[in-house]
């Protein structure tokens, strides 16, 4: 058996999968965001709980948001107990087994290149576009770290020139320091901020999307420039990378219309004949980070 736990701000998952990477269970707790041993402690109780279910050891696999520096800490904003900790460490000395972690968006991209949309292409690229922008490259089968973990942070590209002068952009600072990076823009969050700037008022994305689908002008503007500014950093990745797909996550992802547009926003981004990859909607939506978390555990128990 292995543990795939999904750790966000609001609550934890852990699912459990079988060999073959079927969920037999999933069942979740509140996270503890104030306390660090109270966040340990529940991470240890589900671990547990999971053993006490199916009589095993289970390998344990963590997602979590945020980065994961060199030296093993977590910079996860939204859960602040954790911040700068070293979770792995932590709760593998607690539980007294070994513990594989993992950026969530990262286990999201692991899991649709492994049996979810992704399956059959060797290069993979797995962009969530939700409350931010993160992804990773899996080639394949292996998630491809880097030297220090961030490979594939497409949201903190830097909004180009091009789209800035194109449409009289305001820069808009990032949550992570720097003055323009495209998160602000193409994020659901940044997708907002577009529809407002073009004279929108509408209180949510599906809302924004209905009044595109019925011709609305403010929200068919808001359309043409988010994808437009998705189409010009998506061929930013394959000039660095070229996958054979992309494959989208999050809940800007869902509206219709965005995965069908971006094939040729991104050609327009190309030089001649360069093709844009396949553009495909996630398989395993929600159940991404226990699932790739659980990859990252089974790979690291093979290759141990
Ligand atoms: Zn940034």
């Amino acid at each position: 058996m292995i543990y795939g736990i999904d750790v966000g701000g609001t609550k934890i998952e852990v699912a459990v999968y079988a060999d073959d990477l079927n969920a037999v269970d999933r069942w979740r707790r509140a996270t503890p965001t104030d306390s660090y041993d109270a966040f340990i402690e529940t991470l240890a109780e589900l671990t547990a709980e999971a053993d006490a279910k199916f009589a095993v050891e289970g390998a344990v696999g963590l997602g979590i948001p945020g980065l994961i520096d060199a030296d093993g800490r977590s910079l996860c904003s939204n859960i602040p107990a954790a911040n700068g900790r070293n979770v792995r460490r932590d709760l593998s000395a607690r539980i007294g087994r070994k513990v594989t972690i993992g950026n969530d968006c990262r286990c999201f991209a692991l899991s649709e290149a492994t049996g979810g949309a992704g399956a059959g292409f060797r290069n993979v690229y797995g962009a969530v576009l939700g409350t931010g922008a993160a992804g990773g490259f899996v080639v394949d089968g292996v998630l491809e770290a880097g030297r220090q973990g961030i490979a594939g942070e497409y949201g903190h590209i830097q909004l180009p020139a091009l789209m800035q002068q194109r449409y009289d952009l305001p820069l808009r600072s990032c949550g992570c320091g720097l003055p323009s990076c495209v998160e602000g823009y193409i994020s659901g969050p940044g997708l907002m901020f577009l529809q407002q700037y073009f004279g929108g008022s509408f209180a949510d994305a599906p809302s924004l999307a209905t009044a595109w689908r019925a011709g609305d002008a403010a929200a068919a503007k808001t359309f043409d420039v988010y994808i437009d500014i998705l189409g010009s950093t998506f061929a930013t990745l394959v000039l660095l990378h070229d996958p054979d797909i992309i494959v989208l996550g999050g809940g800007v992802s869902l509206i219709d219309g965005i995965p069908e547009r971006l094939p040729a926003a991104i050609e327009n981004h190309l030089f001649n004949n360069a093709k844009a990859p396949v553009i495909r909607r996630a398989k395993f939506g929600d159940a991404s980070g226990s699932r790739g978390a659980a990859i990252l555990a089974q790979q690291a128990l093979k290759n141990s």
